[in-house]
């Protein structure tokens, strides 16, 4: 016997029922980048593997052991399916030269792939929505790109998601902060786990952002980097407050946020929420000024966050949100020779009106045809039979009308259908 196929484990399918909130977030997304004037930029799923080492780091998580990397087998080139968007962004950026006459605002969104251990709101493939800008070096856009969060969320309906904030200063203060970590923690050598230990010298910094229990007391009491930062960071970092406060947007300073990806600097933030257990970060982001330089481009500053969708469409259900997108107006019922050829044109004429039909397809009487039409949520029937085909008529029988069930029915002309559930919609609105 064979065995059914299955989807790769942390691959999952969106099915009818949950697609339809991915429909509304989309779409809700859509506009409120376009608000902010935000422009779309599509990108590969795959790109060359040393794009993604070169832009996330070496010895950070992603490219230590989350990535799908291989070797096409055609040409021997080593790829990887992002795990990201941003190094992606940004090569496209240099290699179309986008940046060289004026600043950008970019967005995307799609699939992104890492393997870990899948577990609720953590997945092998993923969605983000990522948001990046490139050309601005001021306080103005990292503050500007907080506050487009909140509004998102507004735009959502959901709230309780808190901002955290921090700065992680310029790569020549992190320097000198990093000899200071490599003392701290080589004095609990013996406590460190073992990628702790083996990136205490490569990248000590990310050992903050260890999710091991085990690690959490002596990462709350290492040294912090705010001794080590210059004026200059200290006044960019403060530049982002001001107009937090300014917007009345709440945050909460969080020293040991470092975000997993080498290329930050600056700002960094993150949005979390405590209504989806252990993994309750649904956006993260901050500045990083040096990547489009170290990835071969002329030096830009840029700033950008990523959100991820599966977390924030659990929120949207877990906050009761209910997908109200257009549904069906018509579910068209028909029977006979003549009336089965009058159907489909009727359907046809009914959506070049804007009107969204169900068309009835394959056999069943009349009644369980009606049957399906009363279960299909549709707010009217549309009934051909071969009397009214050969009148060039149908009968239109509202099945619902603000939620209650309605049953007079009537006769009308094949022409007039479309203006008479127009203006029947018109009358629930007003009722
Ligand atoms: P985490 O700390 O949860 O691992 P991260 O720091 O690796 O997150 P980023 O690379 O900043 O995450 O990605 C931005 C957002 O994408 C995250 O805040 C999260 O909402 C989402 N995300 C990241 N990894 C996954 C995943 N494996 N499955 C689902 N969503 C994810
Ligand atoms: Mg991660």
């Amino acid at each position: 016997m064979s065995q059914h196929i299955q989807s790769v484990r942390g691959m999952n399918d969106i099915l009818p029922g949950e697609a339809e909130f991915w429909d509304v977030f989309e779409e809700t997304v859509r506009s409120w980048l376009k608000s902010y004037g935000y422009r779309p930029i599509r990108l590969p799923i795959v790109e060359p593997t040393p794009l993604f080492k070169r832009a996330i780091g070496e010895v950070t998580d992603i490219v230590e052991k989350e990535m799908y990397s291989f070797v096409d087998s055609l040409n021997g080139e080593p790829l990887t399916l992002r795990p990201e968007g941003t190094a992606g962004c940004v090569r496209a950026l240099i290699q179309h030269k986008l940046a060289a006459q004026q600043p950008q605002r970019l967005y995307y969104q799609g699939q992104m792939f890492r393997h870990e251990r899948p577990q609720k709101g953590r997945y092998r493939q993923f969605n983000q929505v990522g948001v990046e800008s490139f050309g601005f070096s001021g306080p103005d856009i990292d503050a500007e790109q907080i506050l487009m969060g909140a509004r998102l969320w507004a735009d959502l309906g959901l709230d309780g998601i808190k901002l955290q904030l921090n700065t992680l200063g310029q790569p020549e203060e992190r320097a000198n902060h990093r000899a200071e970590l490599i003392a701290y923690f080589e004095k609990y050598a013996d406590v460190l786990d073992e990628d702790a230990r083996r990136r205490l010298y490569t990248n000590p910094l990310r050992i903050l952002d260890s999710k091991n229990p085990a690690l959490q007391e002596l990462i709350v009491m290492a040294p912090l980097l705010t001794n080590h930062l210059g004026s200059d960071s200290m006044a960019h970092f403060e530049g982002v407050q001001q107009v937090l406060r300014d917007a009345g947007q709440p945050f909460e300073i969080n020293r040991r946020l470092v975000r997993g990806l080498d290329y930050y600097n600056l700002t960094v933030f993150e949005w979390v929420t405590d209504r989806l257990g252990a993994q309750g970060t649904v956006c993260a982001g901050g500045r990083y000024d040096g990547l489009v330089e170290q990835l071969g481009g002329k030096s830009t500053p840029a700033c950008g966050f990523a959100m991820g969708v599966e977390r924030l469409v659990a929120l949207i259900r877990e906050s009761g949100g209910e997908p109200a997108l257009e549904g069906i107006d018509v579910y068209l019922v028909h029977q006979g020779e003549a009336a089965s050829r009058l159907a489909p044109r009727v359907a046809e004429g009914l959506r070049d009106q804007g009107i969204n039909v169900l068309f009835h397809c394959g056999d069943g009487g009349f009644k369980s045809q009606m049957k399906k039409a009363d279960a299909s949520g549709a707010a009217f029937a549309v009934i051909i039979g071969d009397d009214e085909a050969n009148a060039g008529q149908v009968m239109l029988k509202p099945l619902r009308a603000n939620g209650e069930v309605q049953n007079e029915q009537r006769r009308v002309g094949v022409d007039s259908i479309a203006d008479e559930i127009m203006n029947s919609f018109l009358d629930w609105e007003e009722a």
